[in-house]
């Protein structure tokens, strides 16, 4: 009995020492942008030395354009770090934590349990109360690493954060990251312009707005005594969850990354006025670039402010991993709607996903889902990575044998967090699609 309270405790030491090693990553990539950024224009002015000098004098409004290159960073850097400023770490980051193998032999054995997230999480946690577990190595935004393993509820119209001593800021704590990482920051910077600037309104219409009108459509007399509950799992920045909110719906985005948890908070708490912050985000590609002054323009944000946006009561975000925290018992039937955008390819397993999209809706819930099969975890070079990757036709199938049936369905074109003015604009043909629990879901039985 005592062994297992000691195996316990010693799990939760080490989960909590995974957390803390987890979101120390996540910060110190935030923090190593300006380095990573201006080891960028440092390349670019190696080759630039390196012209004949007939070409450099072609190019001389070039020392001039790597120095507004780095203005632009070091603006960047500011919002970075001010967002890192209003973050409260929910540990204590300056604990020591030791991973090596010999004070946690259980750490290399059971990596791939951190991965996945052992614990599930609730939804009920205090304002802004971040754990993070997981430590693997993919390499993209979306991936597992960066996931958070409990709730974090956001307030837009209280400001939830208090200040702390922030001793984690400082440089002694930062940890070396691979570049990789400082990708995923500028990742981030191109989805607040999808989320939250009038340059991605574009982008909002093409994606987010077929969803809110259908929204608006199936659900035509909204009681604000008992608005409808609506979850949108990989909410990302949160524009989509705050725009269903404030539609008039009880909103919850569910979100794994920390890199978005901490951003999203950011805006939606800490944003007081439209337009308070200037950002760049597409100095960090000279590629397919029509001028330098496009490359170099200026974003504003938010476009709104999220405190005035008029939500309706109720609406919070949720850190996790949708599976974990969705497949509680106490989740069963309690959704009237889902909303899925540009999420369901995220999936180790889709059907795992349609299986819970279809247990947490009440019947009658409906689905509505917009996105489209780019799979995360199709190539993962040589990681093995349990990866399931359906045709369309497979997961329309599935969802099928989950109980759902179709509404409405059509093809949606738009682009993924693209540079509007970019010579190169990929486009998805995106699934679009509303499906809806039937009554009898909860009787039919999966072979
Ligand atoms: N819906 C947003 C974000 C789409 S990107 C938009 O349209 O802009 C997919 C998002 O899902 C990412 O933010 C990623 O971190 C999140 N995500 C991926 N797997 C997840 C999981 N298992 N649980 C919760 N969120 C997840």
């Amino acid at each position: 009995m005592e062994d297992a309270e000691e195996e316990q405790r010693r799990r939760l030491k080490l989960e909590e020492a995974l957390e803390i090693q987890s979101l120390r990553r996540i910060i110190s990539a935030y923090l190593n942008y300006p380095d990573a950024a201006d080891e960028d224009v440092r390349r670019y002015e190696r080759s630039f030395r390196k012209l004949p000098p007939a070409h450099k004098a072609l190019l001389s409004h070039y020392p001039l354009k790597f120095q507004r290159l780095r203005r632009c960073i070091s603006l960047n850097s500011h919002f970075i770090f001010s967002m890192l400023q209003a973050f409260e770490p929910p540990l204590d980051m300056s604990q020591d934590i030791d991973l090596s193998e010999d004070q946690h032999p259980e750490y290399a054995q059971n990596d791939h349990l951190f991965r996945e997230g052992i614990d599930s999480c609730s939804c009920e946690s205090a304002p802004l109360r971040i754990t993070c577990s997981v430590s693997n190595r993919h390499g993209c935004v979306e991936s597992n690493n960066d996931s958070c393993r409990s709730s974090v509820l956001v307030h837009p119209n209280e400001a939830t954060v208090t200040s702390s001593q922030q001793q984690w800021l400082d440089p002694s704590f930062q940890l070396n990251v691979p570049l990789v990482d400082v990708d995923k920051v500028r990742c981030i910077i191109r989805n607040i312009v999808r989320d939250w600037a009038v340059e991605g309104q574009k982008e909002r219409d093409q994606c987010y707005k077929p969803i809110l009108e259908e929204l608006n459509l199936l659900f035509p007399n909204r009681s604000e005594e008992s608005p409808p509950a609506c979850l949108v799992p990989g909410a990302g920045l949160g524009r989509l969850a705050l725009d269903i909110s404030s539609l008039g719906f009880i909103c919850q985005g569910n979100e794994f990354s920390y890199y978005m948890m901490i951003c999203s908070s950011f805006i939606l708490n800490h944003c007081q006025t439209v337009g308070e912050w200037t950002i760049y985000p597409w100095i960090h590609s000279n590629c397919n670039s029509l001028s330098d002054s496009d490359q170099l323009r200026p974003v504003t944000i938010p476009d709104i402010h999220p405190a005035s946006a008029g939500i309706t009561e109720g609406f919070s975000m949720c850190g996790g991993d949708f599976v974990e925290v969705y497949s509680d018992p106490g989740q069963k039937g309690s959704w009237d709607a889902v909303v899925t955008c540009f999420f369901i390819d995220t999936a180790h397993n889709i059907v795992e996903y349609i299986e819970v999209i279809s247990n947490i809706l009440k019947d009658g819930g409906v689905w509505i889902n917009l996105g489209p099969l780019l799979y995360h975890f199709a190539d993962t070079y040589g990681q093995d990575e349990m990866s399931i990757e359906l045709s369309l036709e497979d997961v329309k199938r599935i969802a099928l044998h989950y109980g759902f049936e179709f509404e409405k369905e059509r093809t949606v074109e738009t682009t993924y967090t693209t540079n509007p003015k970019s010579m190169m604009q990929n486009r998805y043909f995106a699934a679009f699609w509303t499906m809806r629990k039937k009554a009898t879901a909860a009787q039919q039985q999966v072979p």
